[in-house]
């Protein structure tokens, strides 16, 4: 997202500053498709798909993307035709991915702690790359489902390292206490049992210990006792060929922190692939957020200007439905003017929405330049994890879905009518 020179209608010299995605004004945009509006760059998602790749060039590897960060079809098409494959954990997500082509599902890998039978076997059918199981319980219910689809079912078993990641408590998943995966101390015995089934492959070992994890080193750590896990099951005669290093690296969310991601990449690759020097296996890695949040703005337009005892709100038309995650996580979005205002001045106000929570907040206590009613906000790096955990509380319908590419404008969602929502209800 960047400000350009626009030049104003009449009075021929002047000019104002707007931000653009890419070659497009998103003030256009906003006026054209109405707000609230997700807008996305296909050269960001291009460019930052590229780097990650770029960076494991030394070893093979998959990357397969995490849909659920952003799941439109839109852009799962997009990173298809880059040769991404996919990481799922719905029967939902993966009819996406099968809906863009179903020859994808050989680069599909399938997480989740509660894949139920039916998801198990779509997936079966389709052919999927590698089941990520995570409980024996689990280990059981896709041996069955495989043994009466026929089929086999390639797995790798997701292990709970134990290692803890700074990041919110919500989205770490690494540690003992969480639901996820089995733990590591367990796998030697699990695999054992998961070799005496018939229907079922074994194919890897798989790790995800959270989101949003900017600091290497816990990735680091965990992946040195994968490598320790693998060694201990080839001794024992199991053939493990993939190593799913899952997904988790974070991006930077303040004033201009976005960084290099470049030397980023690097050093979460180094960190994945030291630990794995000498074991030949196959890599496979699950990024979604660093992908595509950059990507992202949600345009928002101010509706009030209000004051409660002093303390000063803009009331905008986007709220957590659209954007959950302040509300979720306490997370910070950086919010700016779509067009400048050459002021200097700043004011303290809490952005919210028009929802009936007083959690309904996109920022609090945030210097702004002063907004006025009908102006439009851009809040930034919301390509991961805004649509996805979008909602139609308050019966909202959610925004439309833009994507830029270049001078292209392409309608990748449209905006939701309250007929759709009404559709289903009797
Ligand atoms: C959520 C998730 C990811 C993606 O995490 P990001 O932080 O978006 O990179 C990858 N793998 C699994 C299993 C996940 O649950």
């Amino acid at each position: 997202m960047i400000y350009r020179p626009v030049k104003c209608g009449g009075s021929g010299h002047a000019s104002r500053l707007i931000l653009h995605c890419e070659a497009v004004s998103l003030e256009t945009l906003a006026e054209r498709f109405g707000t609230p509006l997700y807008v996305y760059s296909a050269n960001i998602i291009r460019e930052r798909t590229r780097t990650f790749d770029a960076a494991f060039s030394k070893a093979p590897h998959t990357v397969c993307y995490s849909v659920k960060a952003n799941s439109n079809l839109g852009i799962l098409r997009l990173l298809a035709g880059m040769k991404c494959g996919f990481d799922v954990v719905s029967g939902g997500e993966l009819e996406r991915v099968l809906r863009v082509d179903r020859k994808l599902a050989r680069r599909v890998v399938f997480s989740g702690v509660g894949k139920t039978p039916d998801e198990m076997q779509t997936a079966l059918k389709a052919n999927i790359l590698l089941f990520n199981v995570e409980s024996e319980s689990e280990l059981h219910s896709l041996a069955k489902c495989a043994a009466r689809a026929k089929k086999t079912a390639r797995i790798a078993l997701r292990v709970n390292p134990d290692v803890p990641a700074e990041t919110h408590p919500y989205i770490a998943t690494g540690l003992h206490q969480h639901k996820f995966g089995v733990p590591i101390a367990d796998a030697v015995r699990l695999y054992a049992q998961a070799a005496q089934a018939e229907h079922l492959n074994i194919a890897g070992v798989s790790v995800h210990i959270g989101s949003q994890i900017t600091d290497v080193r816990p990735f680091a750590a965990a992946m040195e006792r994968v490598a320790e896990l693998v060694r201990k099951l080839r001794a024992q005669g199991h053939a493990i060929t993939y190593v799913d290093a899952g997904g988790g690296l974070g991006i930077g969310y303040g004033d201009g922190e976005q960084g290099n991601f470049s030397r980023q990449a690097a050093s979460y690759a180094e960190a994945v692939l030291a630990p794995l020097r000498g074991l030949d296996v196959h890599l496979l890695l699950e990024p979604g957020r660093c992908i595509v949040g950059p990507s992202g703005v949600l345009l928002t337009r101010v509706l009030y200007r209000k004051a409660n005892n002093g303390k000063k709100f803009l009331v905008v038309d986007a709220a957590m439905n659209d954007l959950l995650r302040p509300s979720l996580y306490g997370a910070y979005h950086e919010i700016v003017p779509v067009c400048t205002s050459q002021s200097a001045s700043r004011e303290t106000v809490d952005v919210v929405g028009p929802i009936c929570e007083s959690g309904d907040f996109l920022a609090r206590d945030r210097e702004l330049p002063p907004a006025q009613e009908g102006d439009l906000l851009a809040i930034l790096d919301t390509g991961a994890y805004g649509m996805a955990l979008s909602s139609n509380y308050n019966t909202r319908p959610r925004p439309a879905e833009i994507l830029v590419d270049r001078k292209s404008v392409k309608v990748i969602r449209r905006r939701e009518s309250t007929q759709d929502l009404l559709r289903l209800e009797s």
